[in-house]
């Protein structure tokens, strides 16, 4: 299954995309932005493994980020916290499922088990 009701900025003008939250679009400068909950494949573009945190982050280290790309808004590329555990490791094109927001970000987590057919 893929990601469900992601939170994303839409410029209702140029219908770009956006996250984080913005006030004007970068490609019309309309105000006029919604955020709309999107679904699709949410994929690993890049990762690090944050060991030495901001202070207020501290107590959680380490801790994976990624930076993923989700595949039906062509463009739209960001940073998100990614939860592994056990055996399944982060690695460039897994997918992954949004699991919510945190005072992090986004947050999702490795996707488990067989692949779509
Ligand atoms: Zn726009």
């Amino acid at each position: 299954m893929a990601s469900k009701n992601i939170p994303v900025m839409r410029c209702q003008k140029c219908n770009s995309y956006y996250v984080p939250v913005k006030y004007s679009c970068n490609s019309c400068g309309s105000r006029e932005l919604e955020i709309v909950k999107v679904d699709g494949t949410t994929l690993i573009y890049s990762h690090t493994t944050i060991r030495i945190p901001p202070e207020v982050y501290r107590d959680q280290v380490p801790y994976d980020i990624a930076l993923v790309i989700l595949q039906e808004i062509p463009g739209l590329m960001f940073t998100s916290r990614v939860m592994c555990s056990g055996e399944n490791k982060i690695e460039i094109g897994k997918e992954v499922v949004f699991t919510g927001t945190d005072e992090l970000g986004y947050r999702f987590e490795l996707k488990r088990g067989m692949p779509d057919v």
